[in-house]
């Protein structure tokens, strides 16, 4: 007869740092379908994100950027008949790149009339650049630059240290606002950098044989430097014809790892986003953080809760205000004299740099892509799913399906605070208690989780705006 000896249970990390309400949790999760969440469970990375990441190229990225340098201005209002020189030929040439990476890529202009208004001082024919990889759904993420440059007298050295004044004031036009902008402005950092960036990730991810759950797309901007107006346009012509902009990766000023004041740092990269705390944007921000340090753990991303730098503004805050989840991503140490200046030039570029910021974009957009999409948390009033029931005092979790979900990993942080503290895998469910977990002192969310382990970014519980009514 064997002698039955007490279990003793391991002090792993699961019961040191779990607390016993999540304990339960977790047999739940694994009555579920333990089998299937595996990979999940185990967070695994996937061999075929990181040779994706592996891919990229500095020299690429530097022949990119080399090539853009030699149309000598890229402004929106330059000369669009020369060849090689000017904002016609450098969109053609950015169209024919992206045209050559693959047969799944579908590169074209997209295109619109302008007419004066603002920075914009005669009619002109904007187009973006873009490249579509079509995944097997509709939803899409977009990797992101602008290809349109600017340089004025002193550039933006001479703009910071004059004060607020706007450098694009009337009495800064030319006499003749038909005549073209034909001025030397290279910009190679801003933004050749973004632009390359989106390039070389249009070429990675197209030869990649993966096959992708969202499309992605790859754009590279026009117009930015006369207010965002190639971005705004794209986005207002998504919400006209409902095209799903799951999320926006904007890439503006990444090349650079050293500061105007001398202060080096090559291995930090910034990603602005608007609030409020539990903002898309922010969840993407946050997925960012997450995803680039698994991947990239020798490139760290500091999430900046703002939507932009003082007085700057970039791509991605076109998308924000109409509803899109976007971030600006932008080196963490800027050197002004060189922006919007005639020496924004290949010599202000960090390729290692350069690199590493693509290799951080590559790996969460990848993720997002092939995870499925993020689960939603509110009813068809609008309010979010989470109440205290059953004994009034748990949290209470309710989510819609996500397809191609097999585990949910539900997040929570203490209310004062910006990063998630704590998440636990559960299986194909969709909802969860935790008892005893007061929802008013914890901000609580789900992410979705496919059987390779890819995971959605946060849907969050939030309390809905209160309509004020005022007292007669
Ligand atoms: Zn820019």
């Amino acid at each position: 007869m064997m002698m039955r000896r007490p279990v003793r249970l391991k002090p792993d990390a699961t019961y040191v740092c779990v607390s016993a309400f999540a304990k339960v949790l977790v047999f739940a999760a694994v009555a579920s379908g333990f089998s299937r969440i595996t990979a999940a469970q185990q967070n695994e990375l996937d061999p075929r994100i990181v040779k994706l990441v592996s891919s990229i190229s500095e020299e690429r990225l530097g022949a990119v950027l080399k090539k853009l340098e030699s149309f000598e201005t890229r402004n929106t209002l330059s000369s669009t008949d020369p060849t090689t020189r000017g904002v016609g030929a450098a969109r053609q040439w950015i169209l024919d790149e992206m045209k050559r990476f693959s047969p799944k890529l579908q590169a074209s202009f997209d295109t619109y009339q302008v007419t004066p208004q603002g920075r914009i001082t005669r009619p002109v024919e904007l187009r973006n650049v873009m490249a579509i990889l079509p995944g097997r759904s509709p939803r899409r993420v977009y990797i992101s630059g602008h290809y349109d440059t600017v340089a004025r007298p002193g550039g933006q050295g001479a703009t910071n240290a004059s004060g607020p004044a706007d450098p694009d004031a009337p009495a800064a036009r030319p006499a003749d606002p038909n005549a073209p902008l034909d001025n030397l402005a290279p910009g190679v950092n801003d933004d050749g950098s973004g632009t390359a960036l989106t390039i070389e990730l249009a070429r990675v991810f197209s030869q990649s044989g993966i096959d992708f759950d969202a499309t992605l797309v790859f754009m590279c901007h026009a117009g930015e430097e006369q207010g965002l107006v190639g971005a705004r346009l794209h986005a207002q012509k998504a919400v006209a014809e409902k095209i799903p902009i799951e999320a926006v990766f904007n890439n503006d000023i990444v090349g650079n790892d050293k500061g105007g004041n001398g202060i080096i740092d090559g291995a930090t990269i910034r990603v602005y986003s608007e609030g409020p705390e539990d903002s898309p944007s922010r969840s993407l921000a946050r997925f960012i953080q997450r995803w680039g340090a698994r991947y990239v753990p020798s490139h760290r991303v500091r999430p900046m809760s703002r939507a932009d730098r003082f007085g700057r503004g970039g791509d991605h805050s076109a998308y924000n205000q109409l509803g899109f989840a976007a971030v600006g991503f932008r080196e963490s140490r800027e050197n002004f004299t060189r922006q919007h200046d005639v020496r924004d030039t290949f010599e202000g570029i960090s390729l290692p740099y350069l690199a590493q910021n693509a290799r951080v974009n590559a790996a969460s957009a990848a993720t997002l892509a092939l995870a499925p999409p993020p689960p939603g948390v509110v009813n068809d009033r609008g309010q979010p799913m989470i109440s205290r029931a059953p004994s009034g005092y748990d949290a209470n979790l309710r989510w819609n399906p996500s397809s191609g979900a097999v585990a949910y990993r539900i997040f929570w942080r203490e209310a004062w605070g910006l990063d998630w503290q704590h998440d636990l895998l559960v299986g194909n469910v969709t909802s969860a208690v935790l008892p005893n977990m007061q929802i008013d002192d914890f901000v609580l969310g789900v992410a979705a989780v496919d059987a390779a382990g890819h995971e959605s970014f946060v849907s969050a519980y939030v309390a809905p705006a209160r309509a004020t009514v005022p007292i007669r």
